[in-house]
């Protein structure tokens, strides 16, 4: 679970911030209130995941392919959980 910035309780789910995106706040579930993530901190965060699957598209191996993008992805959902903080929204 994350923490509310507004009650400091538990707010959401692991798996319900890996769909959180920027821009769609979401109700803590603790107080009700309503948590956002940022766009600058969202990029920031998705920004190494995506180059690695870019990264992907340059190989000649469907194996390299399957096998980095997939890794991408698994770091894309890694970030997003560890680096995006939850922020009230104002
Ligand atoms: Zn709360």
């Amino acid at each position: 679970m994350f923490q509310c910035p507004h009650c400091g309780k538990p707010a959401i789910s692991a798996l319900k911030k890996t769909i959180l995106g920027p821009g769609v706040p979401v109700a803590c579930q603790s107080c009700g209130k309503t948590i956002k993530i940022t766009y600058p901190a969202w990029m920031k965060a998705s920004l190494p995941g995506v180059l690695v699957m870019v990264a992907a598209l340059f190989f000649e191996s469907d194996l390299l392919v399957y096998g980095l993008s997939a890794v991408g992805l698994a770091l894309m959902i890694a970030l997003h959980l560890l680096w995006v903080p939850l922020v009230k929204e104002e």
